[in-house]
């Protein structure tokens, strides 16, 4: 038995069923959950670790719904740079392809180290790439060593060049042992209890990368298995092309067609969608995943996130990286979720304005990316929650002047790294460094990995 209390926040922000902010607060938290949430004189005084909070401010973890880890080798990729989504992809898959299990190992701990100093404590992985030996046992194995909360997708591409699809047929896997490999990892590392820092979710790549036999086959494991679901889906107008020219169909409707809609499905980016798509998303509850820092990065436009909201649907935020961001900061990504969402208010006559506030993706990276996930224990600092959270020293320079609502301040203002952050009540970040590894010799490793597959 252990207890943690974390006292004298100057504001934490609950996300609760009230979305309380308690001034000067805390929270209790008994191995890993939390048992009180409050005002300081309502707290315990004492617990065998004590974190005195003044000057700071107390937030949930933040929940990253997509990601590419593995992608942190090929940062800023020069033949990368400048291309849309179809180019950027054909500069990269060979390239991923290549990485080794080691590479795949401290690309894993570099995208959850960035990700855990900007206040993020559960991260999805949507892996798809898997060749020269490398496994999802790799970035399991990684995530345990860091002590993110990890979910992460055994995913997939089985439609090479050949057979039509995008990628490479270097690059691309058998259909068979895709699926064997699915029952293997879920079988092994899939927990569905509360409180769980592993789960596996199935993931074929995208409509132009995987045939229609595999997305079918990969729902009806899914669902036997009682695992998640997620693709790329609606990202770009290239990728609407090609089913509309391979399936006749808008790729909303395809997926529809495989039985690839409800609320244990989640789709990355949603961009190219109408407005009776996005009723379809909310009727069907299925989940999206808000990527605006590769949106832009890749040309590919912007996700209706205002509609998603004010429609009911389920709505999450990702980095989606790290070879299309370039970076994995969460909080980045929720004040460019807020910036983007109103670059279009211009063309709304001014009483349809609807102002996306500072509040409102603060709620999507943390309650909503919780809902999309699945999870009904994280998301919230709330009692009965798991004690993932994180907080921000408010008497810093970025901060400075814009104290009147530090809650918008975290958002407003240039985002500023985590001071600490905890998963299950263990501490990832103390003092602006993360302490459960040693990053420095990662980050040499990890750039002799990048340098080697450029060779
Ligand atoms: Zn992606």
């Amino acid at each position: 038995m252990s207890t943690l209390l974390a006292h004298g926040a100057d504001v934490v922000v609950t996300m609760d069923s009230q979305r309380r902010e308690i001034l000067r607060g805390g929270l209790f938290a008994r191995d890993g959950v939390i048992e009180q949430v409050g005002a300081d004189v309502d707290l315990p005084r004492s617990a065998d670790r004590v974190l005195n909070l003044d000057g700071q401010i107390l937030l949930p973890g933040l929940v990253n719904c997509h990601h590419h880890l593995d992608q942190t080798l090929t940062r800023n990729l020069p033949a990368g740079q400048n291309a849309e989504l179809f180019d950027w992809l054909k500069a990269h898959y060979t390239i991923w392809a290549r990485r080794t299990p080691e590479a795949s190992r401290t690309a894993t701990l570099i995208g959850l180290a960035e990700l855990a100093l900007s206040g993020c404590t559960t991260a999805f992985d949507h892996a798809y790439v898997f060749r020269n030996g490398c496994r999802v046992d790799d970035q399991i194995a990684a995530a345990a060593e860091i002590g993110m909360r990890f979910i992460v997708s055994r995913g997939s591409m089985s439609r090479g060049q050949s057979l039509g699809g995008l990628p490479p047929d270097s690059c691309v896997e058998n259909e068979d042992d895709i699926l064997r490999d699915c029952e293997r990892v879920i079988a092994r590392y899939h927990d569905p209890a509360p409180g769980a820092m592993t789960q596996i979710v199935l993931a074929p790549c995208s409509p132009f990368s995987v045939t229609e036999r595999l997305l079918r086959d990969s729902a009806t494991l899914a669902r036997a298995k009682n695992v998640r679901l997620h693709t790329h889906l609606c990202e770009t107008a290239d990728e609407e092309a090609y089913t509309m020219a391979n399936h006749g169909v808008r790729p909303m409707a395809f997926m529809q067609d495989l039985d690839w809609m409800g609320d244990d499905v989640w789709f990355a980016h949603a961009v190219k969608v109408n407005e009776a798509e996005i009723h379809t998303l909310a009727h069907t509850k299925t989940g999206v995943c808000h990527c605006p820092s590769s949106n832009m990065r890749l040309a590919s436009g912007i996700a209706p996130l205002r509609k998603y909201l004010d429609a009911g649907v389920r709505v999450g935020l990702g980095v989606d990286g790290s070879a299309s961001n370039d970076g994995s900061n969460m909080l980045a990504e929720a004040r460019q979720a807020m910036l983007l969402a109103r670059l279009k208010l211009d063309a709304e006559p001014e009483a349809n304005r609807i102002w996306t506030t500072a509040r409102e993706v603060l709620e999507v990276a943390t309650r909503g990316g919780a809902a999309v996930l699945g999870r009904t224990d994280i998301g919230a600092l709330e009692v009965g929650k798991r004690a993932d959270f994180f907080t921000l020293d408010l008497n810093t320079i970025g901060y400075a002047g814009g104290l009147a609502d530090p809650v918008a301040a975290t958002i407003f203002c240039a985002p500023q790294p985590a001071r600490h952050c905890f998963v299950e009540g263990r501490q990832i970040v103390e003092d602006g460094k993360i302490v459960t590894i040693d990053m420095t010799k990662i980050v040499k490793e990890h750039n002799g990995h990048a340098a080697a597959l450029l060779v």
